[in-house]
């Protein structure tokens, strides 16, 4: 008997010690100043074997995060809101969806009518018939992300019309901006930007790096093209959203994590360990 309460107790304080350093519980909460923002790429069940089902977050995931966050007083807004932060409200959240997936459309937009939110759409000109993912790594060269159905402009042309979505740049072809030379720059943020403000008839205030990646050259040029606020892939809260305000953290939501672990990272900006 002796020998089975230890053995108990051993696998309990293992999975206590396994939970804690998974979840980091005990950090302490970030100011809830600071505004939140998220983000998300596709909304839609997981694929069998697929590679990027951390950027597949299932709806019914996505519906139990909006119904706490309004359960919990969070205010949902747009990265605009960001560009004068000191009106927004304790416990701002704002929702970014990057690429332009068409199951933002199909899946999300119900859901951000049905909880009263909104949602930055950092849209790629070209997103048709592109493989991106190999921009980054050679071997993520398996297609899934170009098959994935994209948002067509009509499609868009709605969701602007709705109210509950506004249009952000993430360049013409989702390129590595590392890999760019000053020309290329230019086409695919500031000539990028231009072509969907005119198809699109909206001004383009905010920008999103492509797979985070970017340097002072860069920054030079999303401001010089006339973006005002640009988020990264960095994870965490902002500090301060002006001083930082072309290289803003956001918070990362995993299509493989449970509703617990949202709550932590909208308290603290990071994943547990
Ligand atoms: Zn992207």
């Amino acid at each position: 008997v002796t020998v089975a309460v230890t053995g108990a107790i051993v696998v309990a304080a293992l999975l206590a010690a396994w939970f804690s350093h998974r979840y980091a519980w005990w950090r302490r909460s970030v100011d809830y100043d600071r505004p939140r923002i998220l983000m998300y790429h596709m909304v839609s069940e997981h694929r069998r074997g697929a590679v990027f089902n951390k950027l597949r977050v299932p709806p019914a995931a996505f519906a139990a995060q909006l119904r706490w966050l309004r359960d919990d007083g969070w205010h949902f807004a747009c990265m605009s809101a960001l560009e004068t932060p000191q009106a927004l409200p304790r416990k701002t959240v704002i929702l970014t969806f990057d690429d332009g997936y068409g199951d933002n459309l199909e899946a999300a937009d119900p859901l951000l009518e049905r909880y009263g939110a909104c949602a930055t759409l950092y849209l790629v000109e070209g997103r048709f018939d592109r493989d991106w993912s190999t921009s980054k790594k050679a071997h993520h060269d398996s297609g899934e992300l170009m098959r994935e159905r994209k948002l067509s402009d009509t499609e868009v042309e709605s969701m602007l019309a709705s109210g509950r979505w506004e249009l952000g740049g993430h360049t013409r072809t989702h390129a590595n901006l590392a890999r760019a030379g000053d020309d290329e720059r230019h086409e695919e943020i500031a000539a990028a930007r231009r072509t969907l403000a005119a198809r699109f008839d909206v001004p383009l205030t905010s920008f999103a790096y492509p797979f985070g990646i970017y340097g002072s050259r860069d920054i030079e040029a999303v401001r010089a093209a006339g973006f005002r606020t640009a988020v990264t892939t960095q994870e965490g809260i902002p500090e301060d959203p002006l001083r930082q305000a072309l290289e803003l953290p956001r918070i990362k939501v995993s299509g493989k994590e449970g509703l617990f672990a949202f709550r932590l990272r909208l308290r603290t900006g990071r994943r547990g360990a």
